[in-house]
């Protein structure tokens, strides 16, 4: 099975992600966590390259293509070979998060970002996408909590206040695709506890995937 999570930034993915891969493990169920960007060395080597050299702007159509050459190697090393081999893929982002990104806020057309999806996906479309779904304002005081907490400079990549109306087209450009995709993605309300988060994450996936 092959499980993705999606989400606007500050949602608690990452959390979620290994909160369920410890669920699996102690059904019996073999599995592995992955994230994108990255995943692979090379591809975590062209994450650092693309979100250090962000002011030097490429370009949201180069970042693409950067992207799907990462995706390409991590499904090629880690996703395809882990689900052949009957092994759970958890991954932390995958390519609706092009769709979103790139595509929705940053403005690639939908013709080549299929393309590059098509390419990079190589038939691997996930299973089920968790689609983490909060306001923007909510998830930014959430992030500047977690700054605080661990003594970081609460600056935050896209997090600038004034940046709010970007993350909500970016909310927006998630429930649409989840909205396009029915079958395939479900929307959870992130706004809670953790813990209670957790246990709808695993019953969600339990229903999804009852053998
Ligand atoms: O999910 P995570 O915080 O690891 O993502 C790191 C950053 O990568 C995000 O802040 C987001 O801006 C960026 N990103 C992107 N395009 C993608 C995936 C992630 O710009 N397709």
């Amino acid at each position: 099975r092959f499980i993705t999570f999606e989400g606007g930034e500050g949602v608690g993915k990452s959390t979620q992600v290994k909160r369920l891969l410890q669920h699996l493990q102690q059904n019996g169920i073999d599995a592995v966590r992955t994230r994108e960007p990255g995943g692979t060395a090379k591809a975590e080597a062209i994450r650092s390259f693309i979100l250090q050299g962000r002011s030097e702007s490429w370009g949201a159509g180069a970042e693409a293509v950067l992207f799907a050459s990462a995706r390409l190697d991590h499904v090629r090393q880690l996703i395809a070979p882990n689900l052949a081999a009957g092994t759970w893929v958890l991954c932390d982002r995958f390519h609706d998060s092009t769709r979103a990104y790139q595509g929705l806020t940053g403005g690639v057309d939908e013709r080549l970002i299929g393309e590059l999806e098509t390419l990079a996906l190589d038939g691997h479309v996930p299973d089920l996408t968790i689609v983490l779904d909060m306001d923007p304002e909510i998830a930014f005081r959430r992030v500047e909590q977690r700054q605080l907490a661990d003594g970081l400079k609460v600056t935050g990549d896209r997090f600038e206040k004034e940046e709010l109306d970007w993350h909500r087209t970016l909310r927006d450009g998630f429930l649409a695709i989840a909205n396009a995709n029915p079958e395939r993605c479900v929307v959870l309300d992130a706004d809670r506890d953790e813990d209670e988060l957790e246990r709808v994450i695993w019953a969600t996936v339990s229903a999804r995937f009852p053998e």
